[in-house]
């Protein structure tokens, strides 16, 4: 019974020696082993075959999961992706999504928060207003029951349910630990942060250095459209924005990714496509046009191939670079932005 006491809610999160002290192992090198059957995604102690049997049925019977959340519903959509709705150890419940690509690369979309309250119109977690944010372990196992389905998942976005910048030493932390060369080593070019353009989040961001990728969701370049459809620019209005990103730019050195998300009759106009074209002059952009994922409750609507083709021929007229993203995941309401689970379902009273 001493043992239960002591148990933390999760191992994932801790490196090594933290493990050694939380469950109190004598030998420094059995920290590491369990680090390294926590890294293979095992589900249980029973299966840490290098550990004495005494120990892993004491550790099994004080912690039957390793892991402080559940997978409780799992559904996969005609491209390939796969959504889970995973239960906290509160009763709040997240979403992640597993997209694998033409090139059979494997991509785990991670929620940083339980819901969002950057209130995005376009975006179903929107809706939901933020609950709590998530621990950095909560982060780290979305990742690894993606990872028991998929154990060669190799990219990480932060492009789930909430804001990541609104969340960001949780969301550092588990990317530490995810990037860990003798843990999953999932290196900082395959991960990326995506921000509804919290100015702060971006700043710290370049302070850190970090070389993962980043990017902004813009939408559109027009102050005042912007404001409509995304609330966070009352606070970080488009010119800050762009000042901040010309901040991380000049730090980091490196490309990020605008992602223009397509309104019907919003944002796809030849005067959108000159606002965008102003707006990314002095950055090193790629802009990534992503059709704008139904959902029932929003009061948007998807451009056909038609207003999508004659906005790309204005980009293309304006040397802007774009590329166009296929949505993996609408199947399952997985893809950019209809993440959301009925608030009924999270009974965190936090
Ligand atoms: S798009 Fe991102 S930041 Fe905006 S409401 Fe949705 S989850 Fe939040």
């Amino acid at each position: 019974m001493e043992e239960l006491k002591k148990m933390p809610k999760s191992l994932y999160g801790m490196k090594p020696n933290e493990i050694l002290g939380a469950l109190g192992l004598s030998r420094a090198y059995q920290g590491k082993q369990v680090y390294q059957w926590l890294v293979r995604c095992v589900a249980g102690f029973e299966e840490m075959t290098d550990l004495p049997k005494a120990l892993r049925e004491e550790f099994a019977s004080a912690m039957p999961s390793l892991t402080s959340s559940n997978v409780i519903d799992e559904q996969t959509d005609s491209s390939g992706a796969t959504k889970l709705g995973i239960e906290l150890h509160d009763g709040a419940i997240v979403e992640c999504v597993l997209l694998t690509d033409k090139e059979n690369r494997k991509t785990a979309c991670l929620s940083s928060q339980v819901g969002c309250a950057m209130g995005c119109t376009f975006c179903r977690t929107g809706t939901m207003g933020l609950i709590r944010n998530l621990q950095a372990f909560e982060i780290i196992e979305q990742f690894v029951h993606l990872r028991r389905i998929a154990p060669d998942t190799s990219h990480i976005v932060f492009m789930g349910m909430g804001e990541p910048m609104a969340n960001f030493a949780e969301v550092i932390q588990a990317i530490t630990y995810l990037h860990d060369p003798d843990g999953f080593d999932i290196g900082l070019r395959r991960i990326t942060i995506s921000t509804s353009g919290v100015i702060p989040g971006i700043l710290k961001l370049a302070e850190l250095n970090l070389p993962v990728k980043l990017a902004v969701s813009l939408v559109t370049a027009d102050n005042r459209q912007r404001t409509e459809i995304m609330p966070v620019n009352k606070a970080y209005p488009l010119d800050e924005l762009k000042k901040a990103l010309l901040r991380y730019q000049h730090v980091v050195g490196k490309r990020f990714t605008l992602e223009y998300v397509m309104l019907h009759d919003q944002n796809t106009d030849g005067p959108s496509a000159k606002k965008l074209a102003n707006f990314i002059r002095g950055l090193d952009v790629m802009v990534n046009l992503i059709p704008w994922n139904p959902a029932a409750e929003l009061p948007w609507e998807t451009p056909g191939r038609r207003e999508i083709d004659s906005f790309t021929r204005e980009l293309d007229l304006l040397g802007v670079p774009y590329t166009r993203r296929f949505s993996r995941g609408r199947g399952v309401n997985g893809a950019c932005g209809q993440l959301a689970v009925e608030l009924k379902a999270c009974d965190t009273n936090l």
